[in-house]
């Protein structure tokens, strides 16, 4: 009898098992490709405009994303409401002066200052020639406190330039670059006034916060010093700069701070017995925009980047939310937040998780994260459904042992951990929404399909998405959120 009775038991918890795996799957199948292309048309269409942070278009998005959370059931969490409203600062179309011995140079011509600040009036400033700004050679001068004019390597682009960054970080209140070549000064200001808009940031520029350079010619950095650019050039490459006089230089620049509104958009499903711990899953809803100039298709409809994560958030939304009805859980509650910003730097997510957190961090379990799950990169032609895994082992070995079982029973995608090292040249741990949730030392999995020919381009559209391979990269995120909301133990990060 007494063996029977444990086999009856057993068998009911298989069973019970069973009906519980049965019925995870039953809403993890909802998370379709039918579904996911409905969403990403409306969200990558050309009426969204490219979904640029501040645009029509990005609006147009938030309100489609909030009218789902609400026709599902979820809740606002933010005073009833599902916007979190942001405002952005940009101090853009800056104009500046720059004079020597009261004689001015001329803007465009001789110089271009690039960047997002305000002097608030006139700066007197020491001039210090630092050659090339090697190391070697700023510990022949002293730039700290002062401006420094360093000679740039041809071909130099501006984004993160060794030279410029060894001397701001010797403490040069501001950097005069020069340009080796007259027409390597025209094209850089050609393709620098692009970007004029400026940058946005959470804090209203003011003074002297932010940062920029004025770009020079050859010509006006050698009538700065009073002598002739072919002098100059020789005391950077012979290394007698630091004979070179310093001179006093006056500037200017003036920024109009202009303010830009967007929000992130958060749905909120309550959970049931842990429902003061949250999981928060994450995708940008923003893109790049329009092309501001050029020929043919200047909308950048970010289909994969990042619509195809939004889209996923709202149908994993639907999923649980059904489950939910149908008195499933979750155990844990779920903010599902779609963030504006990121694309300028991952602004409305800080803006989250430094600023306003709608629910305690503490009490935040893990942050899933998904940015780009649509396409195949060049490396994975042909190859087996796979995903890019990244940061899941870096703060809790248990969300990563989590994910990986997670997989192997429902999806058994590959996971490819190439970019998980966070040395890896991309930096990709940094370069999404997740990080402001890494920052804050909660555990994190970030989803991603890797880098394609379309990236930031207007080709980055509906039609190349592989629906079926994104519905299963979705579901795999679905399984995890189900798993991390619903076990009886919180996830904790590793305590070391
Ligand atoms: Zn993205």
């Amino acid at each position: 009898m007494k063996r029977i009775i444990l086999t009856a038991q057993a068998l009911l918890v298989v069973f019970f098992l069973c009906a519980q795996d049965a019925s995870v799957i039953q809403y993890g199948k909802m998370v379709s490709p039918a579904e996911l292309k409905d969403y990403l048309t409306i969200l990558a269409s050309d009426a969204l405009e490219g979904r640029g942070t501040g645009t029509r278009g990005q609006k147009m998005a938030a309100a489609f994303i909030a009218h789902h959370f609400e026709s599902q059931g979820l809740t606002g969490p933010v005073n009833g409401s599902y916007y979190q409203p942001i405002t952005l600062y940009s101090a853009g179309n800056p104009s500046s002066s720059l004079s020597v011995a009261g004689t001015p140079l001329k803007e465009g011509e001789d110089f271009f200052f690039f960047g997002s600040m305000d002097t608030g009036g006139l700066v007197q400033s020491s001039l210090i020639y630092a050659g090339k700004g090697t190391e070697t050679d700023l510990r022949a001068v002293d730039v700290k406190g002062k401006a420094a004019v360093v000679l740039l390597e041809s071909n130099a682009s501006l984004r993160n330039n060794a030279q410029i960054s060894n001397v701001r970080n010797a403490g040069a209140t501001m950097v005069f670059a020069v340009m080796e070549k007259e027409e390597d000064f025209r094209t850089t200001v050609n393709q620098m006034r692009m970007f004029a808009g400026g940058r946005m940031s959470l804090n209203r520029p003011s003074g002297t916060s932010g940062t920029g350079l004025f770009l020079l010619t050859p010509g006006a950095a050698a009538q700065l010093f009073k002598t002739s650019p072919e002098k100059l050039l020789k005391a950077a490459a012979e290394k007698s700069f630091s004979k070179m006089k310093p001179v006093t230089a006056g500037y200017t620049v003036t920024s109009q701070v202009r303010e830009i509104k967007t929000e992130n958009v958060l749905g909120f499903l309550e959970g049931t017995d842990k429902k003061d711990e949250v999981l928060v899953i994450t995708a940008h809803y923003d893109h790049i925009g329009r092309r501001s100039s050029g020929e043919g298709d200047l909308i950048n409809n970010g289909a994969d980047d990042d619509g195809s994560g939004t889209s996923a958030v709202m149908a994993l939304a639907k999923a649980f939310a059904q489950a939910k009805k149908d008195g499933k859980g979750p155990r844990r509650s779920i903010l599902f937040m779609t963030v504006t910003a990121e694309e300028i730097g991952l602004l409305g997510s800080e803006y989250y998780a430094d600023r306003n957190p709608i629910l305690p961090l503490q009490q935040t379990v893990v942050n899933l994260n998904i940015d780009m799950i649509g396409r195949r990169d060049p490396q994975h032609n042909g190859s087996d459904p796979y995903v890019y895994v990244i940061g899941s082992d870096k703060l809790s070995s248990e969300l990563h042992r989590l994910s990986e079982s997670v997989n192997k029973k429902y999806t058994n995608l590959v996971f490819d951990y190439t970019y998980n090292d966070p040395n890896h040249p991309e930096r990709l741990y940094y370069r999404s929404d997740h990080w402001n949730f890494a920052k804050k030392s909660i555990p994190i999995i970030f989803y991603f399909d890797g880098i394609h020919e379309d990236y930031h381009k207007p080709s980055d559209e509906v039609d190349k998405i592989e629906f079926e391979l994104m519905a299963l990269r979705a579901q795999c995120i679905f399984y995890t959120a189900w798993e991390i909301a619903n076990r009886d133990a919180r996830i904790t990060p590793d305590t070391n």
